[in-house]
């Protein structure tokens, strides 16, 4: 079967499970997810499955990616904030769907792959920092909109602070590693939150500090 063809199964099950929002399906059909999948796994790339990407870290799985941009609830005016960069191809998703997406990774090697896609496929709104992002992005908050692709224990109330005050949203995995976890939304409005479960998930865990490159080159020998 053709990489399309592939692609035209996958948004079709994504359409099955329920995923309704257009626009959220034409950016996951507009975004080459093979650009963003080791070429070992290439033609994986449009199963419903998360893959390896190194460094221990995976790509998610498409229908996550489908439900938590779909969750967030993005539009054209909005500045974005993703923690956990990755291979980039969640930041692809969402660059097509809001302003300015911001991204951050606590990988070097990732981000650096990731930040050379995002000038290969001209996506010119993308803009990314090496750093510990429980900090969030404080110089450029607040956010419409902030999206965790790694598990915490507790939502980091640092990202809460960087959400708008007027309907800023969050939307999170919490649990423990290897535990079920509860992807969560929650919405800003002043001082209160309103926080809804979207179902179970699983992610890797969000981690402290930047390895600039010692165990992810020690990671790629093994
Ligand atoms: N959004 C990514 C998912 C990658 S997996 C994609 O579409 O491919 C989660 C990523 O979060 C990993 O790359 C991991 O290194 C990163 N991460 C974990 N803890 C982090 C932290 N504290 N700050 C920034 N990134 C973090």
């Amino acid at each position: 079967m053709s990489i399309e063809a592939r692609k035209i199964r996958l948004i079709m099950e994504l359409r099955r499970q329920g995923l309704a929002d257009t626009a959220v399906l034409s950016a996951i059909e507009r975004i080459p997810r093979e650009a963003f999948v080791p070429p070992t796994f290439r033609d994986q790339s449009y199963e419903d499955r998360a893959l390896p990407i190194g460094h221990g870290q995976t790509i998610s799985q498409p229908s996550v990616v489908a439900v938590m941009t779909q969750a967030l609830e993005v539009d054209k005016r909005m500045k974005v904030l993703e923690i956990g960069t990755g291979s980039g191809y969640q930041a692809a998703v969402l660059s097509r769907l809001c302003r300015r997406l911001y991204s951050v990774e606590r990988i070097a090697p990732l981000l650096r792959e990731a930040e050379e896609l995002f000038k290969a496929l001209r996506l010119h709104n993308i803009t990314t920092r090496l750093v510990d992002g429980q900090v969030g992005w404080p110089e450029q908050a607040p956010f419409m909109r902030i999206i965790a692709t790694a598990v915490a224990a507790e939502v980091p109330g640092r990202l809460v602070d960087q959400l708008s005050e007027a309907g800023g949203r969050l939307v999170l995995p919490i649990g423990r590693r290897g535990r079920p976890q509860q992807l969560l939304r929650i919405t800003r409005s002043g001082d209160s939150l309103l926080e809804e479960p979207l179902g179970e998930v699983r992610f890797v865990p969000l981690l402290d500090g930047v390895e600039e490159t010692g165990r992810a080159a020690r990671d790629r020998a093994s």
